[in-house]
């Protein structure tokens, strides 16, 4: 007989992951290219000595380290096992009735509804306006059992921003008993005009309902080691700690975040080829007949409706893992030069574009 598993399980949505296949290039999972930096893993080999012993529970250094780089302190931050794992956490520390509601927009980053339902809690889903957080609809949508909102900016999977004056005017309409959480994966990669420029740990500063959500895992390379972070008020990251999955983010991790924050120039410097790269993807596509939106992350979304899997999957054979969302579109990521040549070389390609290019248009 097999054990008594919760049976609205059976109605998640399976996670899937980006595709690996030896040999082909992976642009699915927006990673960088490169591997970590020498200091990084010498930083990692040190804390491999060290493996017997249990990590810092409380990541003190490297929260003293985030809190210098970020003009916070320390009781300002929470460290997690990846910053998903820090949205998981939000949804544990914000509801506790399955009548509490968990608002996103959508399509958005594939794991909100995922938490939500593993934390027994309801789903509010507010539909993008083309492919950009519809921020009045969101704020709407709040009611009086909303307990948290996501706004993932840059928008994962479509890779579209919303600017500092707007979100602002967003969360002066959010009740201050609802928090909302700033999904800023792909902060690094905002190039957004100054007076316009979202950071969330600016706007966080004198709201204590926002707390911002950034991780090593994209433009800092560590995507492998698990460990991302929270900015917030003094009260909501106390409350993190209470439900951390004690010792999940491992020494090694811990060490080599500490490293490359240190190293962040060599990184963030990184961010501009990756934009480049990009920039030049999205001409070539849009010249090719393709709607790709303006982008402020390392990926790109290819808007093909009906066409998405047959995409993706002619991509793959052409050597080229993508990520498709069925039946709406597909997310590229911005990879090495050569990578990026071989899939435009696929895509643009006349008898392929003549095929998906106008895809439902
Ligand atoms: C990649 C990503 C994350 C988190 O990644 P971790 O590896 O868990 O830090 C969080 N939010 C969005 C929108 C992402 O795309």
């Amino acid at each position: 007989m097999t054990a008594h598993i919760r049976p609205d399980l059976d109605s998640i949505p399976a996670y899937v992951p980006g595709r690996s296949h030896p040999g082909a290039v992976k642009l699915a999972s927006n990673e960088t290219t490169i591997g970590p930096l020498p200091a990084a893993s010498k930083a990692i080999a040190e804390a491999v000595e060290l493996a017997n012993r249990y990590p810092d529970n409380q990541s003190g250094e490297l929260r003293a380290a985030l809190a210098e780089f970020l003009g916070v302190e320390p009781a300002n931050i929470a460290v997690g096992c990846g910053s998903v794992a820090l949205c998981q956490e939000l949804v544990q520390i914000t509801c506790a009735d399955p009548a509490d509601e968990v608002l996103y927009a959508w399509r958005s980053f594939e794991a909100y509804p995922i938490i939500t339902q593993v934390g027994n809690a309801t789903a509010v889903t507010v539909p993008l306006r083309d492919h950009v957080h519809d921020l009045d609809a969101l704020a709407a949508a709040v009611t009086e059992r909303t307990r948290l909102v996501f706004v993932c900016n840059p928008n994962n999977p479509t890779g579209t921003a919303v600017g500092r004056v707007e979100l602002e005017r967003f969360l002066d309409r959010v009740p201050g008993n609802v928090l909302i959480a700033l999904d800023e994966a792909y902060y690094e990669y905002l190039r957004m005009t100054p007076g316009d420029h979202p950071d969330g740990v600016e706007l966080a500063r004198n709201r204590p309902n926002v707390v911002v959500l950034r991780t090593f895992s994209k433009a800092y390379g560590l995507a492998g080691l698990r460990v991302g972070y929270a900015v917030g008020a003094p009260e909501v990251i106390a409350a993190l700690l209470k439900v951390h999955i004690p010792f999940s983010v491992s020494r090694v991790a811990q060490a080599a975040a500490i490293a490359s924050l240190e190293a962040r120039h060599e990184l963030l410097d990184r961010t501009e080829a990756v934009i480049a790269e990009r920039d030049r993807m999205r001409t070539a596509l849009l010249a090719a007949g393709y709607r790709v939106p303006v982008s402020e992350s390392n990926f790109l979304w290819i808007t093909l409706d009906a066409a998405t899997t047959e995409f993706a999957e002619a991509s793959a054979a052409a050597g080229v893992l993508i990520r498709p969302f069925a039946g709406e579109g597909v997310r590229v990521t911005a990879g090495d030069p050569h990578e990026n040549d071989l899939f435009l070389r696929f895509a643009t390609d006349p008898a392929t574009a003549a095929r998906f290019a106008r895809a439902g248009a």
